[in-house]
């Protein structure tokens, strides 16, 4: 395929210049988005993608979730727990989270506050709150609910069944403030640090309400009952072009901090939002809800139409049927733990496949970072140059030669911050080589295949005992990943799909062939395969192969193609080398 065709197909995947980019982001009070003005993110887009607009739509709970399911957004930024549950129903994948200096890390960002009037001197901790009337913001309210929610059960009051009444009174937040301090309710539930700024802006007293069971400060500057959740991630929505959404992350991985200090990061671990929603059957979990009886009937009203015909039929083994009652529930209540295990192994499968596509997309973004702090650079040496030629003048006058120095030294920090935010992304790149045992690295790169869905599962060929090479695991297993994924595309559409992958001892080390009866390549792009940007697929970026080669080179090794003779379809192999001490 030439380049103009390639062009052509580029084309047409993505939206027309000029459609808007559309950023739905969660605003489910007028005043977030006064505590977060997101005007100069806005700005930041538009200049960095200038041939569309940016759009921002600020939405509440529901609106955004709704924009969402009907694909109106590319983007979406939203609290933590809305963002899991997106990426739990739509596909959403974090490209960044909000780095704020006045939190312990972005990880460590988010917590909740129940707040009770100080007076209360029967309110010591969250167990005080059992048989007590108790408001919040609304039952799916992140900051403003679920986290004291999960407190509260682990302080051993269910909120479900043992407060007196639990009242959802809706945003703003301060009418939960309000209904604490008129004494309509004992407690309220809060964003932390709420209590703290309308201290410092006057509009309650300090000391006039107080915080259940605050945990120790720990870094974070107010008072909480909950453990620390992570800050708002910036999301891509599931079709949106990967063009736009790497130029999107590196706008923000490159955006100079607001006059807060505030920033965007590499996204943070939402792991513990998960599981805090798994923990309380709600979001991406509602499904594991206990079910009730009326529900059990519900879904399986097949038994108990035979309970009740049992019952009707033998009155006199009451008792035995009630045992069988019981049985079944049992087996009910295994089936859904068991159901519970296998979501969480699959989960913890994305979250690899996850962490391995960003991978490659650091290496995909790295051009683009390069020519972000060439800029600076190219002005350091325009000033650098500016000075010598003064100098060869001899007009030496100092204020001329202080301004440019100051110049230099902003554009230095200038390129030194650019290397600062995307440092944390390098570290995880950084070659971690060990003893990798090339079996082991094969098996868990197929099993994540076959995780993610594909039809044609690899046949392997290989000796019974293990393969030693020294290598960085993950890249090992994101080469091998790509050669899969490279054969199963190829695949598509023929009659009797095969993939073979052999594992064999070679003069040098170890080989690994993945072989394909797929739809081939002609000679003439057979030699071009490994060149970036190559690519025959609508969709393809073309970078696979060529990170895949980079990858096995910097390894010692070696990654050749060839087509099959005789038959259809290609192999690719790579050979790394043995262990010295083998
Ligand atoms: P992408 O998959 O994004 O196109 P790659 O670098 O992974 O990028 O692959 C580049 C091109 O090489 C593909 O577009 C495809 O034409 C070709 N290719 C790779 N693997 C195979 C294969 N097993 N069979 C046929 N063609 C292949």
């Amino acid at each position: 395929m030439g380049i103009a065709a390639i062009l052509l197909a580029a084309a047409l995947a993505g939206p027309a210049p000029g459609e808007p980019v559309r950023v739905g982001v969660l605003a489910p009070e007028g005043s977030e988005i006064a505590l977060r003005d997101w005007a100069p993110l806005q700005a930041h887009l538009a200049r960095a993608i200038p041939e569309r607009p940016v759009r921002f739509a600020f939405l509440d709970i529901p609106g955004l979730r709704r924009a969402a399911a009907a694909g109106d957004l590319e983007f979406a930024v939203a609290n933590a727990g809305l963002y899991v549950e997106l990426e739990a129903a739509h596909g959403a994948s974090r490209i960044a989270t909000i780095d704020n200096p006045q939190v312990p890390s972005p990880a460590r960002a988010v917590a909740s506050a129940v707040i009770v009037r100080a007076d209360r001197a029967d309110l010591r901790d969250l167990s005080d709150l059992r048989g007590r009337h108790v408001a919040a913001v609304e039952a799916g309210a992140f900051g403003g609910w679920q986290l004291a929610w999960r407190e509260l059960l682990r302080a051993g009051v269910d909120p479900e069944r043992q407060l007196a009444t639990l009242r959802f009174e809706g945003f703003p937040m301060q009418r939960i403030v309000a209904a604490v301090r008129e004494g309509r309710v004992d407690a309220g539930v809060i964003r932390a640090c709420l209590v703290e700024s309308l201290v410092e802006s006057g509009e309650i007293a300090a000391g006039e309400l107080r915080v259940l069971g605050a945990a120790s400060p720990d870094g974070f500057r107010c008072a909480r009952s909950t453990p620390l959740y992570p800050d708002w991630p910036f999301a891509v929505l599931k079709g949106t072009p990967r063009d736009l959404a790497r130029r999107v992350a590196t706008a923000l991985l490159t955006m100079p901090p607001d006059e807060g200090g505030v920033a965007w990061t590499v996204p943070a671990d939402y792991q513990p939002v998960r599981d805090l929603f798994r923990e309380l059957h709600v979001g991406p979990y509602a499904n594991l809800r206990e079910p009730s009886l009326a529900a059990i009937i519900g879904r399986y009203w097949g038994w108990a139409l035979a309970a009740l015909a049992a019952l009707l039929a033998v009155v006199a083994h009451v008792v035995r049927v009630d045992a069988l009652v019981l049985r079944r529930t049992r087996e009910l209540r295994a089936a859904l733990d068991e159901r519970d295990r296998a979501r969480r192994a699959s989960e913890s499968q994305r979250e690899k496949m996850d962490h391995l596509a960003r991978l490659s997309i650091l290496g995909e973004m790295a051009s683009m970072l390069a020519h972000e702090i060439n800029q600076p650079l190219s002005t350091i040496g325009n000033f650098a140059e500016g000075i010598g030629r003064r100098l060869d003048a001899g007009r030496l006058e100092p204020e001329p030669i202080r301004r440019a120095a100051a110049s230099i030294s902003a554009q230095a920090a200038r390129a030194g911050s650019i290397m600062d935010r995307i440092r944390a992304f390098a570290r995880k790149r950084e070659g971690r080589r060990e003893r990798v045992d090339l079996t082991e690295a094969l098996d868990a790169s197929v099993a994540l295949l076959v995780a993610s869905g594909v039809p044609v599962h690899p046949v392997l060929h290989r000796g019974p005992g293990p393969a030693w090479v020294e290598a960085d695991r993950l890249q090992i297993e994101q080469v091998i990943l790509n050669l899969l994924k490279n054969a199963h595309d190829a695949l598509e559409g023929v009659a009797s799909p095969r993939l073979d992958v052999t594992l064999a001892r070679s003069a040098a080390g170890w080989t690994l062939a993945v072989s394909d009866n797929g739809v081939g390549l002609p000679p003439e792009s057979l030699a071009r395969l490994f060149e970036p940007f190559f690519t025959t697929k609508p969709e393809g970026l073309g970078l696979g192969l060529a990170i895949c080669h980079s990858i096995v080179e910097a390894h010692g090794g070696s990654l050749t193609a060839r087509a099959n003779a005789p038959g259809p379809g290609l192999t690719f192999a790579f050979e790394l080398p043995r262990l010295a001490d083998e």
